[in-house]
């Protein structure tokens, strides 16, 4: 395929992702261009950011990663944030609404073995879970005796097919992207009596320097030192949650609220010292939908006692 091919696919509505320069196994890389040396020249930060300028150069407009051989981690997750809207990487699954990390997106391979019911199966499933799929094709060929694990452009045509004839909508990366992380920009806020949801004197025990904890922030939460008798979400799962985090100081240092599974932010929401009584600040947590737990909280520096209460949950309007 040449670059004029791939203008026209572009200007018909396809998006051409970026896939890294030499497709390397990243995670084995140095990760930013400050850990390159002479030994090791080649930076995972390199291969992202060049890929990108490469076709940009090319008058394509590459605005999201696809991770080489699916071999990905936190890090690199984060590091790609610097340079795409995402990053789909590999896995067994589809991608919740709304989407938990946009630079860790999952992506599911066809493989020749794989039959048009097979897909149908799992397009079906997801959508029953009230989640979306991408399907990976590494070689469509008649013949399927060609390149790695191909699949005849008859299965395919009869997949599309079926996909138009259910009403199912196909989209690119960026536009998938934007359709499920567009509920978070219109959130509407549900406010309930304050709810303990937290207290580490009842349960865990205080939070040592460095220390993460992970909550719910709704349902049970006797087990996290919280009200006996739960703290019910009105509506169901929220996308976000007013909180008020106490600190009851045993040192000096800081606690940091996040949603769980997310990367630890440097801004800190409460700051406390030894000499001082009991701090509190309010906040809204975004949380992590369709997870295990919902935020983190982590003490920096000292230990401390953390009290939460929940004042309101966040909702996407309906
Ligand atoms: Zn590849």
């Amino acid at each position: 395929m040449n670059v004029q091919q791939l203008l026209e696919l572009e200007a018909a509505g396809w998006e051409i992702c970026s896939h890294s320069v030499t497709h390397p196994g990243l995670p084995f890389l140095p990760l930013t261009y400050a850990d390159e040396t002479p030994a090791a020249p080649n930076s995972a930060e390199r291969e992202l950011e060049m890929s990108k300028i490469g076709f940009n150069d090319l008058g394509l407009n590459v605005q999201n990663f696809v991770v080489p051989g699916s071999s990905w981690n936190d890090d690199l997750a984060t590091l790609s944030a610097r340079y795409y809207n995402s990053a789909a990487s590999g896995g067994k699954y589809g991608n919740t609404l709304p989407l938990e990390n946009r630079w860790w997106i999952r992506r599911k391979g066809v493989g020749t073995s794989h039959s048009v019911s097979d897909i149908t199966a799992w397009i079906e499933q997801e959508i029953n879970d009230n989640k979306w799929l991408i399907l990976i094709f590494h070689a469509i060929i008649e013949t399927e005796d060609l390149g790695y694990e191909p699949w005849s452009e008859t299965k395919l045509a009869e997949l599309a097919t079926w996909v138009e004839d259910q009403g199912i909508s196909v989209v690119t990366q960026q536009r998938g992207l934007e359709l499920s992380v567009f509920s978070y920009k219109d959130l509407l806020h549900t406010p309930v009596q304050p709810c303990r949801i937290v207290d580490t004197r009842l349960a865990g025990g205080a939070i040592p320097p460095s220390g993460i904890r992970s909550y719910n922030v709704y349902g049970a939460v006797a087990s996290q030192g919280g009200n006996p008798a739960g703290c019910p979400s009105p509506k169901g799962e929220p996308l976000s949650v007013a909180l008020n985090v106490t600190a009851v100081p045993l040192g000096n240092g800081n606690i940091v609220a996040y949603p769980f599974g997310s990367a630890v932010p440097t801004a800190s929401l409460v700051n406390y010292r030894s000499d001082a009584q009991n701090i509190a600040n309010g906040a809204t947590v975004k949380t992590c939908f369709n997870c295990t737990k919902d935020i983190n909280i982590k003490s920096n520096y000292g230990t401390a006692h953390v009290v939460i209460d929940v004042l309101g949950y966040y909702y996407a309007k309906p």
